[in-house]
């Protein structure tokens, strides 16, 4: 079978084939830089990395545009509490958000647009939307005319014939029950940045900002549009609203968004104390891969219930992954070639790929991996895995980790792995328990200098990562 998503805009799920050839244009809601972004925003990111790296295995051509939403409600608040101008603000956590896409190996888009360079271009959307009666401006901000365009609701599936018209809201999140006219367009305020367009001095809403953006880089329909599940209604409804009237064709082929992440069964939030950002994790001595293999494990389109157990069976399932990429490079294999280990190969890699067609299914995936590792493990065991295996079982785990880019340890921890320092230590202790003092000395330096910290104890060894 070929590669299909589920379309939220169908509700189906659907055999996915781009407007014009091999090139998939894309956009994706980037990150409001108001502070670093937590958990449940990397799970969304995370999901559209493990997209894109499979869009591109199946052998299509990426444009794609992200954007960083640096003006809006919270970020001009926070910016003049701490006496910043915008920009000064922002600049922290839009790098901070960059440091944090790093570390998770996710993969810059073709384009990351920042809102505020692209106010000229929300101004003219807007006149546009005018001249098609889409609008109107009351105390001079404008707004969206939503009984303007009938097909609104039809992402969220919702219905909204009833709204009262004229009906508005100046806020750009509200909530479902509360569809009303929504602003494209605030008059400038005392105490706000404004940007001078022929709209008048202000400053744009946040829906208009990704319509723009879109429409500009990537045409009139788009192929793909990602996000998380909470943004389908209303910033995504709006964005359909705001495209369609002025261009009169679809805006998105195909929408695909990602569910919620809850910590330990619960909303994340601060006053829980649940509330994680990478950074939390990171200091809490987590390895960001980790953190990668436990949101890319659970299908984008399930909720992902994060723990700290999870986290440490993340760690263990890296381990062992490396485990078997080590046994691959170092194992003494006997000469030959095993044809039912052949077979069993391509039907691993057969599943493996047939699990990400199927709406980037990465559970069955990863389960087509580790059945095919414990099975090749016994082979290797019992003598059976010849030599001509190992290249087709290197390709293999290669093409698993194009997609889910765990297999290499991060500089950040010295680049070893946890299977990697407890066989030092174990070196260490065995030269110890030979008297070769100079050896296990070594040992502790080597691992010294890759941020190790050793500490003996009555009970043995003891390690931490600095
Ligand atoms: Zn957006």
């Amino acid at each position: 079978m070929a590669l299909r998503f589920y379309n939220t805009l169908t509700q189906q799920v659907e055999l996915f084939t781009p407007l014009s050839g091999n090139l998939v244009r894309m956009y994706t809601c980037g990150p409001t830089v108001y502070n670093y972004v937590h958990i449940g925003n990397l799970r969304t990111f995370t999901f559209q990395d493990v997209l894109r790296r499979w869009l591109r295995a199946r052998g299509y051509t990426l444009d794609h545009v992200m954007n960083i939403t640096d003006v809006e409600d919270k970020i001009i608040r926070n910016a003049a509490a701490e006496h910043k101008t915008l920009a000064e603000y922002t600049e922290v956590y839009t790098q901070g958000f960059f440091e944090d896409a790093a570390a998770l190996r996710l993969e810059r888009p073709e384009r990351v647009v920042k809102a505020t360079e692209h106010i000229d271009d929300m101004a003219a959307a807007i006149q546009k939307l005018t001249e098609h009666g889409c609008t109107y401006v009351s105390e001079g901000s404008v707004y969206y005319r939503i009984s303007s365009f009938p097909s609104y609701g039809k992402l969220s599936h919702n219905d909204f014939s009833g709204i009262r018209a004229g009906a508005r809201v100046d806020v750009d999140e509200y909530d479902k029950a509360d569809a009303r006219d929504f602003v494209l367009w605030k008059a400038h305020k005392e105490g706000e940045p404004a940007w001078n367009t022929a709209l008048g001095p202000g400053r744009p809403g946040w829906h208009i900002e990704c319509s723009a953006m879109a429409m500009k880089y990537l045409g009139e329909t788009l192929d793909i549009h990602t996000g998380g599940v909470d943004l389908t209604f209303p910033h995504h409804e709006n964005e359909i609203a705001q495209a369609e009237p002025i261009t009169g064709k679809p805006f998105v082929r195909y929408w695909l968004h990602a569910e919620h992440l809850s910590v330990d069964g619960q909303k994340m939030s601060k006053s829980l104390g649940n509330f994680y950002t990478l950074r939390d994790l990171t200091a809490m001595g987590y390895q960001p891969e980790a953190v990668r293999y436990l949101l890319e494990s659970v299908p984008y389109r399930k909720k992902l219930n994060f723990t700290m157990d999870g986290l440490k069976a993340a760690a263990t399932s890296i381990d062992r992954l490396r485990n078997y990429k080590l046994r691959l490079e170092t194992g003494k294999f006997p000469p030959g070639a095993n044809e039912t280990l052949a077979e069993r190969t391509a039907r691993a890699t057969a599943a493996f790929d047939e699990a990400l067609d199927d709406d980037l299914n990465t559970a069955e995936a990863l389960a087509a991996v580790f059945e095919y590792l414990r099975d090749t493990n016994t082979a290797m065991d019992a003598g059976e895995f010849l030599a001509g295996n190992a290249a087709g079982a290197r390709e293999f785990l290669a093409r698993f980790d194009s997609i889910f880019d765990v297999l290499n340890p991060s500089a950040k921890s010295g680049g070893l792995s946890d299977a990697e320092v407890d066989a030092l230590i174990a070196e260490r202790n065995a030269a110890k328990k030979a008297r070769n003092f100079e050896r296990a000395d070594q040992v502790r330096a080597e691992l010294g200098a890759r941020g190790i910290i050793l500490e003996d104890t009555k009970e043995g060894s003891r390690w931490k990562r600095q």
